[in-house]
C-alpha cells in the first residue's frame, strides 16, 4: 500500500487473525512457536483437493471434462497417500466420493470460466506464476501508532497472504482461495456493500464503549485488503495493465451443501463462489484512489500491525471478550498464565 522508509518486519494475514481472537495466542503460536492442538483434517482434506485442482490448472485444459479428468487422477494419486486416521473403510470411502463430488461440482460450475481466464491472463503476462496452490501474495504497509510507539513512526511491514490461483478477463485480475467453509464471514456473506452494519459493525469491534467482538469478519475484511494489494502489485509485475483486482473465496468443505444418498453410495455437493470485494471496498476512497481500497479497514489493519510488531500482547483490554469467546477453544490454556490466573482466582 505505500512505499515507506524501511520495513522492520514481516506478519501473515493467519497471525493477524490469531491476534483478533487473542493477542496473547498470537504470541504464544507465532512469536513462542509454542504448538498445541492435533492436526486438522478438514484442513489436510482441503488441502488435497487445492493440490488437485491447481495441478488440473496448470495442465492446460480448459472445458468441465478435461477439468474435472485431471483433478480426479490427481486426486486418486493424492489419496493413495493420504494417511488420515478414519474410524472405518466405510467412511474413509465417504470422505473420498466427497472430494470427488467436490471435483465435480468445481468443473461444473467454475472451473472452465477460471481456466480460460487463466490462459487469457498467462497470454498477456510478462511471466510469473498465476496458479499454486498457496501461491503468495505480500503488501506492504506503514505502521500508524507514532504516539504510542514513536520509534515506529515512518517504518513499514510487510503482510504475506496466498490465494490458490489468479484468474480474470480483460477488465480485471481475481484472487481466489479455496477455504473450508464460509463461516468465519458472518454477515459479510450476506452483504454485498461496506456501508451499513458491516462498516457499524467493524468499527465497533474496536471501540472501547461497544460490546462487539467480531474478529472472524474483521479478519476476513483484513485479508481481503492484503490479497487486492498484493493483487496489484502482482498485476503490475506481470504487466497486466490497468485491470482491477478482486478477491473471491469457495468453500470445499462445506457439509450443509452435501447431499448423500447412503443407498446407492453418491454424494452430490454445490459450490458458491463469494467475492469479497464489494463488501470491503468503501466508495470515497475508491472514488479518492480508483482502486479497490477501504481507509477505514486499511488503517485499522496499520493499527493492530504495529501493536503486534511494538510487542503489545497483553489481553487485559478485552478480557471480557476474549473470556467468554476465544478461550472456551483455546489449544494454549494449560500454558497461558493469563487464563491460569483467572482460573485459580475462579477456584478460590
Ligand atoms: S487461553 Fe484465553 S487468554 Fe490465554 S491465549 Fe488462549 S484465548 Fe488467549
Amino acid at each position: 500500500m505505500t512505499d515507506g522508509d524501511s520495513t522492520v518486519a514481516s506478519l501473515s494475514v493467519d497471525g493477524i487473525r490469531t491476534a483478533l481472537h487473542c493477542p496473547r495466542r498470537y504470541e504464544l503460536a507465532s512469536v513462542d512457536g509454542l504448538e498445541c492442538g492435533e492436526d486438522d483434517a478438514v484442513e489436510e482434506r482441503v488441502d488435497l483437493l487445492r493440490t488437485a485442482i491447481c495441478d488440473a490448472l496448470r495442465s492446460g485444459e480448459t472445458d468441465r471434462e478435461g477439468i474435472e479428468s485431471a483433478a480426479r487422477d490427481r486426486l486418486s494419486s493424492l489419496w493413495s497417500d493420504h494417511d488420515e486416521r478414519f474410524h472405518s473403510v466405510a467412511q474413509r470411502r465417504h470422505e473420498r466420493r466427497v472430494l470427488d463430488a467436490t471435483i465435480v461440482a468445481y468443473a461444473e460450475r467454475i472451473g472452465t470460466d477460471h481456466a480460460v481466464g487463466i490462459e487469457r491472463l498467462t497470454t498477456d503476462a510478462t511471466g510469473g506464476e498465476l496458479i499454486g496452490p498457496g501461491l503468495p501474495l505480500s503488501s506492504t504497509i506503514a505502521l500508524s501508532e507514532p504516539k504510542a510507539e514513536p520509534e515506529l513512526d515512518g517504518e513499514t511491514i510487510s503482510i504475506d497472504a496466498t490465494v490458490d490461483y489468479v484468474s480474470g478477463d480483460d477488465s480485471s485480475i481475481v484472487g481466489v482461495r479455496f477455504v473450508p467453509t464460509l463461516a468465519p464471514l458472518g454477515r459479510l456473506r450476506y452483504r454485498s456493500d461496506w456501508e451499513g452494519d458491516v462498516a457499524t459493525r467493524f468499527t465497533d469491534h474496536f471501540a472501547d464503549d461497544a460490546d462487539v467482538f467480531d474478529p472472524d469478519p474483521v479478519g476476513v475484511l483484513f485479508e481481503t485488503a492484503v490479497v487486492l494489494d498484493g493483487l496489484r502489485d502482482l498485476r503490475d509485475r506481470l504487466g497486466l495493465g490497468d485491470r482491477t483486482c478482486r478477491y473471491v473465496q469457495i468453500p470445499v468443505a462445506d457439509r450443509s451443501s452435501l447431499s448423500v444418498n447412503w443407498v446407492q453410495n453418491e454424494v452430490e455437493t454445490n459450490l458458491e463462489v463469494v467475492d469479497l470485494t464489494d463488501v470491503y471496498v468503501d466508495h470515497h476512497t475508491f472514488g479518492m484512489t480508483h482502486d479497490h481500497r477501504n481507509e477505514t479497514v486499511d488503517g485499522r489493519l496499520a493499527t493492530v500491525a504495529a501493536t503486534l510488531v511494538a510487542e503489545s500482547f497483553d489481553p487485559a483490554r478485552r478480557w471480557n471478550e476474549i473470556e467468554e469467546h476465544a478461550c472456551p477453544d483455546c489449544d494454549y490454556t494449560v500454558c497461558c498464565q493469563e487464563y491460569i490466573a483467572h482460573e485459580v482466582r475462579f477456584d478460590g
